[in-house]
């Protein structure tokens, strides 16, 4: 058994719809999928790209020690920032 999202009756757990109140079972647990996926995705890519911004901060970073100071160190800051402002999401 388990609980309709709209009623919270116990309903059969292969019910696609609520035999108390007629909510489509299967659209909502589809719904809660499809979210769920997406939240598997996304933090994903928020790994990823915290990974990327990482080792382009680190390459940048032993960059601006060795050669092109200035400008890596400029682009180096830069890059720091996108970095810590998508790093709170990953
Ligand atoms: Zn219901």
């Amino acid at each position: 058994m388990k609980k309709c999202h709209l009623c919270y009756e116990d309903i059969q757990d292969s019910a696609i719809r609520c035999k108390h109140c007629g909510a489509d079972i299967a659209a909502a647990e589809a719904a809660a999928k499809d979210a769920k996926n997406e939240q598997a995705v996304s933090k994903f890519a928020g790994r990823f790209w915290g990974v990327v911004g990482a080792l382009i901060f680190a390459a940048l970073a032993y960059g601006a020690y060795t050669k092109f100071l200035y400008m890596s160190a400029a682009i180096c800051a830069a890059c720091g920032f996108v970095f810590l402002f998508f790093a709170p999401k990953a």
